[in-house]
Parts: C-alpha cells; structure tokens; sequence
C-alpha cells in the first residue's frame, strides 16, 4: 500500500469499516436501496422520522469497499438526531469536502473529516458519496434504486 492510499485509510476509516455502526436492517420506516457501478458499492439506507421532524433511528446494509462501508457508518452517526433540513445541509457540506480542491481548507466536520482524503482520489469520491445520496433517496422516501452515475 502507498503512503498517500495509507493515509487515505486512515484509523478512522478502518475502524469504521471494521465495526460499522448502526448496521442493521430498520423495520417500520423509509428506506432507499443506493448503487456505484464504478466499484460495485451497494448499500440500503433505512430511516424513521420522529413527530417532530427529526432522524430518530438510521441505518444501513450492503456490501462494497471499506471507504463506502465506513462513510456510511459515519454518515448514520452523523445524522441521528438531526432534522431533515439540517441532514441536508451536512450533506452539501460533506460534498464540498470531498470534491474540494486537494490542499484547500477542510471544513469543520467531525469525525467526517476522516474521509477528507478521497478528494485527491477522484475515483473514490462516489464510494464515499454513495451513502449520502442514498440517504437522501431515503429522506424523500424513494423506493427506487439510486446510483451514483
Ligand atoms: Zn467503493
């Protein structure tokens, strides 16, 4: 492994993909069922609102790399608890982060700053994506599949 891919898998990662979190099948909610041919990531994200608005329970299965697998565990610590509105806008930043220029800035973003790497592997940024607008396919509570193409 090179050192910039070794950075790229960095503790948080792999620890993520090790033990992912919240990596269960949710019954009772939404869900949407998300695809990146360019890997073969596939992931389904399920999700309940709560009465007032909010993420109160969100998930994830499926199978791909260890940077899709971990940026979906990240993604579902990241967004329980948060309104839809608020999700929404983790994501746009998120985006931002990892289509960023390689030496520009990273926003504050917690433990999403692990996957801040992928912006200078522009292959992987759709691994790390993927849960995010899966996510979101979920939100709008659309059954189709979504792919990252
Ligand atoms: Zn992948």
């Amino acid at each position: 492994m090179s050192a910039e891919l070794d950075d790229l898998y960095q503790e948080v990662i792999l620890d993520h993909n090790r033990r992912p979190r919240n990596f269960r099948r949710l019954e009772g909610g939404q869900h949407a069922e998300g695809f990146n041919p360019l890997c073969g990531d596939r992931l389904t994200v399920y999700l309940q609102i709560d009465d007032e608005g909010r993420i109160g329970d969100v998930s994830f299965q499926g199978s791909g790399c260890a940077i899709s697998k971990a940026s979906a565990s990240l993604m579902t610590d990241s967004v329980k608890g948060a309104t839809v509105a608020e999700a929404a806008r983790l994501f746009d930043r998120f985006q931002q982060m990892i289509t960023g220029p390689a030496d520009g800035p990273i926003d504050r973003l917690g433990k999403l700053e692990a996957l801040a790497g992928v912006r200078r592997f522009p292959v992987r940024v759709k691994c790390a994506s993927l849960a995010w607008h899966t996510l979101r396919a979920a939100l709008e509570a659309n059954e189709g599949m979504v792919t990252t193409e």
